[in-house]
């Protein structure tokens, strides 16, 4: 066989030659040379079973600097746990930032693993960018000093679990006291205000989100140092990307009826909406997306199709109740979902193949100024029948035309 890099001929191609001939893995020569990974992996580098006996001793006295990294990780729920190892893996894309914290972890027993797996579901080799320590050494975790240095802290925080979306950044992390307590020393001592989204109780984590892009910036400041050292996450971050505009379609069934409204459409009927949700944004060097689909479709089948599909649209909000058209019904999609989708530039609602309604809503920043006022609030405000004028209702009241006539 010939390496594609050094154009020597070799008996087999694998990481040993590779990281001699041009420091690649063998998952990066098989994207650079657009070959299939399975015509290079040997069966016997597939599903191997790792030797605890392969990892060197974790050393008794780490530096702050790795007892801060491997806390943060810890903390944010980046290890797995299994088959007698701790691991964290990553994206090839982001193979330097793994190796970053191989550098600094090292002294814990970690190592670097790329590793080939088959399944009977996959139908191809699968790779998986890894590195690991026994479990048995997890002891050395818990530190002798309990000093931490938290800019470094946050900033690999920041790297891990944190999402950049339209200048707020998204943090998803499992629901515990310590990480209450973290927010809330960034809120007290640093002005870093947070927005908790959203509870996914079956994913033990919660999606939190800078309150405003002010909060952002701020924690951007104070960890920028830090994150610019970390490769890969300072592309994430700082780097000028392009933009692209993404769509996702989701259906619902509803019912509505027009209220007030001399036509045939005041009589309840039903239909099938198609919704189409845009979100503008920077194409994240790093994930090639602008937002992942999956989150796309979770956030607006969460927040949106749970509550529409299957009910009467008149019922789901004051103002729907009076008139439940497309352009009210694009507001309040709109009102559920900016929130969590800061990048929302458009939605398209199809009543039926033939009629749309297309919104541009405001962008979260100028909610937020505006403090959330939209068009959908003159059934719910609270002075809503305290006009002077209602004052004729009492003296025209009678018990006569109260009363519900039958035709
Ligand atoms: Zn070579």
């Amino acid at each position: 066989m010939k390496c594609l890099e050094c154009k020597s001929d070799v008996e087999q191609l694998n990481n040993h030659h590779l990281s001699d001939c041009c420091g690649l893995t063998l998952q990066e020569y098989a994207i650079r040379h657009h070959v299939p990974l399975d015509l290079l992996v040997h069966e016997s580098m597939v599903n191997v079973v790792d030797d605890i006996a392969e990892y060197s001793l974790p050393s008794d006295d780490p530096s702050i600097r790795a007892l801060s990294i491997l806390k943060v990780l810890q903390l944010g729920g980046a290890f797995e746990e299994q088959n007698n190892f701790i691991s964290l893996s990553s994206d090839i894309r982001r193979l330097d930032e793994l190796l970053w914290y191989l550098r600094e972890l090292q002294v814990y027993g970690f190592q670097y693993r790329q590793e080939y797996n088959y399944t009977s579901t996959s139908h191809r080799v699968v790779p998986n960018n890894l590195i690991k320590t026994p479990i048995a050494y997890k002891h050395k975790f818990t530190a002798s000093s309990n000093v931490l240095d938290f800019e470094l802290f946050l900033a690999v925080l920041v790297a891990q679990a944190g999402e950049f979306h339209n200048g707020y950044i998204f943090l998803s992390l499992p629901i515990n006291d310590e990480i209450g307590a973290l927010l809330n020393k960034l809120t007290v001592k640093y002005q870093i205000r947070w927005k908790t989204l959203d509870d996914d109780a079956d994913n033990k984590k919660t999606l939190y989100r800078t309150e405003s892009l002010e909060d952002a910036k701020r924690l951007l400041a104070l960890v920028s140092i830090y994150l610019k050292e970390i490769p890969c996450v300072s592309e994430r971050y700082f780097s000028e990307v392009q933009h692209a505009i993404v769509s996702k379609e989701l259906v619902f069934d509803s019912a509505h009826f027009i209220t007030d409204h001399p036509g045939k459409c005041e009589n309840l009927h039903g239909g099938r909406y198609a919704l189409h949700v845009k979100i503008e944004g920077r194409i994240d060097p790093l994930t090639g997306f602008v937002v992942d689909y999956g989150y796309l479709k979770a956030i607006v089948k969460k927040h949106v199709i749970e509550k529409l599909d299957h009910q009467n649209l008149n019922f789901v909000c004051a103002d729907l109740g009076w008139r439940s058209s497309t352009e009210l019904l694009n507001i309040f999609i709109w009102e559920q979902l900016i929130e969590f989708l800061p990048g929302l530039v458009e939605l398209q609602t199809y009543e039926t193949t033939q009629s749309f309604c297309q919104y541009r809503g405001p962008s979260l920043e100028e909610l937020q100024k505006n403090n959330g006022k939209t068009p959908l609030k003159h059934f719910s405000q609270p002075e809503l029948g305290r006009s002077v004028l209602r004052q004729l209702l009492h003296r025209h009241q009678s018990a006569k035309n109260l009363k519900v006539v039958a035709k």
